[in-house]
């Protein structure tokens, strides 16, 4: 196939074996959050680009290199979404649903878009689900997003797999204190930071703490500590929610040198991390960002939220082997109908079950091939039994009843019974 005609690379077609264990995530995410007291919200893929420069921040790795740009017709900048903090900020306050101080706690799930190198668990489209809370100033709230996170690790059986790490960014005065700090100390090691972070000492020196080079790496270990300069609210902050992971049983590593690549954090930045995904380990991430409303031009309010990657969660089930052994069944009853008197009898049947058992997976196969390669296709779709409707059992009003999995005779099942006798064993059994 020529390449223009392919997908591109980096942004995947999630195909039909795939999708039982993305909707098995998505649903108990989904169930969880509502449980919670979280709303969904639907925000456009599409955002003018100056919205995502704005919060984002320009010297972001995001912004810098990573988004996806174009010019509309009208000449418009517009961008596809490469996260969706921006977008629900953005949301919140074109809608006034948080400018009277309203709590919201809002969540949403959709694709992603960064031009980053594809790999395993980093793609170029991926997909998010997401969380953002606005005006709740307290620990409390940073505590309950960790929490629910936890109970999902335990939904989903990976809890022993994953490792929450915590930091405070203190607010905007304190990290400026302490941007001041680190550029002085960085400034006068200047030749021993690798290229990356020299450029970063001028535009993000924050940043240049999450540096994977080994030297610069070195340099760092005498460099000032944030947590040093935390002012007296977020220490406080930071201490309270402490305390209640504590008091949840919820286990967690201070890393000092997590700061996140956005710029608008501030107090409490985490991330869940693993190492069963290789370089890819950030599953979850997240933080504080009391400054960010206001910055895009709304009345103060405090926010806070994180995003987990989809992919790399389902990539993880796979790993752990925690895929639901009921997702490989997705057909619960298979019908087989041989001729045309047989076939026309089998839609009329299978709808009057389905009147009564709207939950029964029922898939037909009329008309398509002898007895036995139809009985072949009722055993590979892991059904658990197969009806078989000829010229015998339509005369009679009857279909033949027939375990695929485990013992058991064939039985003839008046058609007026099927549904009842359905309902016994496949959807209560
Ligand atoms: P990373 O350090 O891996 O680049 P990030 O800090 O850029 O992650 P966030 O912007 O915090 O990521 O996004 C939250 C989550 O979304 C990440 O923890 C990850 O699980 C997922 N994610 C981010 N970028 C990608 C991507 N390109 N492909 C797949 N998942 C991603
Ligand atoms: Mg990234």
């Amino acid at each position: 196939m020529s390449k223009s005609l392919q997908a591109i690379r980096g942004m995947n077609d999630i195909l039909p074996e795939q999708t039982p264990l993305w909707r098995y995530f998505e649903g108990t995410v989904a169930r969880l959050l509502d449980n919670y007291g979280y709303r969904q919200i639907r925000m456009p893929i599409v955002e003018f680009t100056e919205l995502f420069k704005r919060s984002i921040g320009e010297v972001t790795d995001i912004v810098e290199k990573e988004m996806y740009t174009f010019d509309d017709r009208n000449g418009d900048s517009l961008t596809l979404r490469p996260e969706g903090t921006a977008a629900c900020v953005r949301a919140v306050l074109e809608h006034g649903i948080t400018g009277g101080g309203q709590v919201q706690k809002l969540w949403y799930i959709g694709p992603m878009f960064r031009h980053e190198r594809p790999q395993k668990g980093r793609y170029r489209q991926f997909h998010q689900i997401g969380c953002e809370v606005f005006n709740l100033d307290g620990p409390d709230i940073d505590a309950e997003l960790i929490v629910l996170t936890w109970r999902l690790w335990g939904e989903l059986g990976i809890r022993d797999a994953v490792k929450l790490e915590l930091n405070s960014l203190g607010t905007a005065e304190a990290r400026a204190r302490y941007r001041d700090a680190l550029v002085e100390f960085l400034s006068a090691r200047l030749e021993h930071l690798d290229e990356d972070s020299q450029r970063r000492l001028k535009t993000n020196p924050l940043r240049v703490l999450d540096t994977k080079n080994p030297d610069t790496q070195a340099v760092l270990v005498d460099a000032p500590k944030l947590a040093d300069y935390l002012d007296e609210e977020s220490r406080v902050h930071f201490e309270g929610l402490k305390a209640r992971l504590d008091a949840a049983g919820i286990p967690y590593v201070i890393n000092p040198k997590l700061v996140r690549g956005l710029d608008y954090y501030s107090k409490t930045v985490f991330e869940w991390v693993t190492d069963k995904l290789g370089a890819q380990g950030t599953v979850c991430a997240g933080g504080r960002y009391d400054g960010l409303v206001e910055q895009m031009g709304g009345k103060p309010t405090p926010g806070v939220g994180f995003a987990m990657g989809i992919e790399r969660l389902v990539l993880m089930l796979e790993a752990l082997d925690k895929v639901p052994q009921a997702l490989s069944r997705q057909v619960d009853v298979y019908l087989c109908a041989f001729g045309e008197a047989a076939e026309l009898a089998a839609l009329s049947l299978s709808e009057r079950v389905r009147d009564q058992l709207p939950d029964l997976r029922l898939q037909i196969n009329a008309g398509a091939g002898s007895f036995k390669s139809q009985f072949k296709k009722a055993d590979k779709s892991g059904a658990l039994y197969a009806l078989i409707l000829g010229d015998d059992e339509l005369a009679q009003q009857v279909v033949g009843f027939k375990p695929l999995r485990g013992q058991g005779e064939q039985q003839s099942i008046a058609w007026d019974a099927l549904a009842a006798h359905l309902a016994t064993c496949v959807v209560q059994g």
